[in-house]
């Protein structure tokens, strides 16, 4: 895929240091292309989030470089940049007095678009996360489920077209079947327009069903960046093999890999 898609995203040398020596990022390197979707994995604390915030200027790296369409993003206006960048962050995001449509729309309106342009876009993303517009455009956050506040996060990411999605475990605090309904659905919607995406997970499982490549991170190291197939069946490092085999549905995964390779 990367051979023919353009390069969308490019990490080299992304090393985060704080004071008192954490170094939460060290010279983590990843590429993306369109129509990609790659998952950071990893425990908590191993730099997965710090890594998606230096994409999107959230975290200003201590060395390295990012590149958002070839272009330096230390060079670009850290909110235009995040114009540019769909996020879905930890929990939904959600601002909790304003109604789904609003939400949706908070970029579209910073970029100036009219009104009707605006509220047909809302409707148009409603419909695309399969939610009823007419029913849920004008409810607040309070008045929908997880997955449905959810669904709109992912719609007010998608609003203005970005080239990438940065998802930081978006899925993660969902009930197993409303999870992967929205997984589902999310991947289709990915494929389908075509954007590059990286998502942060704690859940190899999760990775493991939804990503073209993982990258595995350990104490802000990149431990191994591979297909799922690449993990399983040449895993880098005792660590990786350890991560696959956890709980009894990523065992599951795991088997069904191996017997399809
Ligand atoms: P993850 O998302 O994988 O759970 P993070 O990227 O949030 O991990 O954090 C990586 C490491 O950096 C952790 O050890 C965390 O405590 C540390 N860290 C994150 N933010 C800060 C900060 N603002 N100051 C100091 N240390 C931080
Ligand atoms: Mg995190």
């Amino acid at each position: 895929m990367s051979e023919t898609s353009p390069l969308v995203l490019q990490i080299e040398g992304l090393t985060k240091r704080y004071p008192g020596g954490v170094i939460a990022a060290d010279a983590v390197n990843l590429s993306v292309s369109a129509g990609e979707l790659v998952a950071i994995v990893g425990e908590s604390g191993s730099g997965k989030t710090t890594t998606l915030k230096a994409i999107n200027r959230l975290i200003d790296p201590s060395d390295g470089i990012v590149r958002f369409q070839g272009r330096d993003v230390m060079a670009l206006q850290a909110h235009d940049l995040r114009r540019e960048i769909g996020w879905v962050m930890q929990g939904d995001g959600l601002f909790p007095h304003l109604s789904a449509a609003q939400n949706i729309a908070i970029t579209p309106r910073l970029l100036g678009w009219d009104a009707t342009r605006i509220a047909s876009r809302v409707d148009e993303l409603l419909t695309l996360v399969r939610l009823d517009p007419a029913d849920f455009r004008d409810r607040l956050p309070h008045q929908m489920s997880g997955g449905q506040r959810q669904r709109i996060a992912i719609a007010r990411a998608l609003a203005a077209e970005p080239p990438l999605m940065l998802l930081d475990e978006a899925f993660s605090a969902l009930d197993p079947v409303t999870r992967a309904g929205l997984q589902e659905d999310f991947i289709a919607l990915q494929k389908d327009l075509n954007f590059a995406a990286v998502m942060v997970t704690h859940d190899m499982a999760e990775a493991l069903l939804l990503a073209d490549r993982i990258l595995v991170m350990k104490d802000g190291k990149v431990l191994q960046t591979g297909t799922a197939s690449d993990l399983v069946n040449r895993p880098a490092e005792p660590y990786v093999t350890e991560l696959l085999a956890a709980p009894a549905k990523q065992a599951k995964a795991v088997a069904a890999l191996e017997a399809g390779a």
